[in-house]
């Protein structure tokens, strides 16, 4: 049996029913990322601190004790989430030498529920890219082909479940980061919606944008991924409780519509376009019907979340002072050299570049021109998606513009930034998304995007729509 290849749920039962020990699967999936890990995914691999984990697992297994839904299951986390007594970066020189002091709520609900953290992940700095290559440590390498990024900013948590490496991870998702590699590698990358699961513990980079996401490689470890992880909490005052909302109730199965935004296609590649199309029309001869719409606003999705985003993030990373976390050069004396000191040598240029982009759009002359635009967008936004996604509707797209993109191609700034043009409306809207892998173009694989006003009908239509899966080229 290869148990690389194993879904949480598969590993979790073979754990429980003693086919396997929980220290078998830790130190077999550690020596599989020691060995393999061409990619750059990890920054830390909790290597004792897994066995030890899964140690006293097995131990607990072994005196009958009642055992948590990821029993045996290694996790990857990405490293701008708190892991007590392990390092948090962000990928950032300015943390470099940072160890976390707490666990997140996350990290909390995995340990309560038997899961095991087996190392933290690699990312664009402070969650900041789309492509794996902001962070300061070292690229990251899409394992369908080495040459071509994994997308980003949590470019190792799609990777390490691509690579079979582990098959649950976390990432986070401000304006993609989630969807957009996940759609570059491969795997099912899923956001929920603002405050459904905590944020206590992660990195805030924009905090009225950010949402802690998942990856796993099916959708049923996704679900109960995301049981475990939803959860009012009182250390996160944006948290709210996931029941099943009144929505829900109303929603019928057999009645699903799917919709699509004809203003999104317009930013796609030829051949991304054409295979949404393609996909479009195949699934409508399986009896999903496909309307399209019209929201010519969506343009501005893009321009809006780089004002708020950057506005939020110049704020967020204000306590990064050479003060009171990580790094602090002390050459000269005086605080105003320190503060300077440390944040030049310790950030990078793309971070450098949203404090500097975030400190203009809340200046008194940036203000009415970005920044209370850009939040009139947002609501915009978020209205028109909450009339447009009643009931059994899902707004249906593909995840990204293209597909991976080679490393070495040169691109400037704003190519990168457009390529959020296609996730960023759902974290404007506080949404939950999707990215499901429907199918390759040029052997490399795309995902299809849906979003819907609520959890349990996303995952619903996005049950339909893996179970669709045949309907197009689906073998690399
Ligand atoms: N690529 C986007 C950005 O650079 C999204 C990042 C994210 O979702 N963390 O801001």
């Amino acid at each position: 049996m290869n148990i690389f290849k194993y879904s949480a749920i598969e590993l979790n039962k073979s754990f429980v029913k003693g086919l396997i020990s929980a220290e078998d699967i830790v130190i077999a999936h550690i020596n599989k990322i020691i060995n393999e890990d061409k990619y750059g995914a990890f920054l830390y691999i909790a290597k004792e601190e897994a066995i030890q984990a899964a140690k006293a697992l097995d131990k607990k297994r072994k005196n009958g004790e009642k055992l948590g839904r990821l029993a045996g299951v290694p996790i990857a986390v990405k490293d701008n989430i708190s892991v007590k007594g392990m390092p948090m970066t962000c990928a950032s020189h300015i943390l470099e030498n940072y160890i976390a002091p707490y666990d997140a709520t996350v990290i909390e609900k995995i340990k309560e529920e038997d899961g095991i953290i087996i190392g933290k992940t690699n990312m664009d700095e402070f969650a900041m890219g789309s492509s794996g290559m902001n962070s300061a440590f070292k690229t990251i390498k899409n394992p369908l082909d080495i040459a071509k990024s994994p997308g980003g900013s949590s470019g190792g948590s799609a990777v390490a479940v691509a690579a079979n490496m582990v098959p649950l991870s976390l990432g986070s998702d401000t304006g993609g980061s989630v969807r957009q590699p996940a759609s570059f590698c491969g795997v099912i990358g899923f956001k929920p919606g603002y405050g459904k699961i905590s944020r206590y513990g992660l990195t805030a980079f924009s905090s009225t944008l950010d949402t802690i996401g998942i990856f796993a490689r099916s959708l049923s470890d996704i679900k109960l991924f995301y049981q475990c992880l939803a959860a009012e909490d009182d250390k996160d005052q944006t948290s709210w409780k996931s029941t099943k909302a009144n929505n829900y109730l109303e929603f019928n199965k057999d009645n699903k519509k799917l919709i699509y935004i004809k203003e999104m296609l317009e930013y796609c590649s030829i051949d991304m376009k054409e295979n949404f199309i393609k996909y479009k029309k195949a699934l409508s001869k399986k009896g999903m019907d496909i309307e399209e719409i019209s929201l010519p606003e969506i343009k501005y999705s893009l321009p809006a979340y780089y004002v708020i985003s950057s506005a939020e993030a110049s704020s967020n990373l204000a306590r990064f002072d050479g003060v009171k976390y990580g790094m602090s050069l002390r050459e000269v004396k005086d605080i105003d050299s320190i503060y300077k000191l440390t944040r030049s040598k310790g950030f990078g240029d793309e971070v450098k570049r949203r404090i500097i982009i975030g400190n203009y759009v809340l200046s008194k002359e940036g203000k009415e021109g970005y920044y209370e635009k850009a939040l009139a967008v947002k609501n915009h936004i978020k209205s028109a998606f909450k009339e447009i996604l009643q009931y059994n509707t899902a707004l249906i797209s593909p995840c990204t513009t293209d597909i991976a993109f080679n490393i070495h191609d040169p691109k400037k700034v704003t190519d990168f930034y457009g390529m959020d043009q296609l996730t960023v409306p759902a974290n404007l809207a506080g949404l939950p998304a999707i990215s499901i892998p429907i199918g390759y173009i040029k052997d490399m694989p795309i995902g299809v995007q849906i979003i819907t006003s609520q959890e349990e009908i996303l995952l619903e239509f996005a049950q339909a729509i893996e179970e669709s899966k045949g309907v197009t080229n689906y073998e690399r």
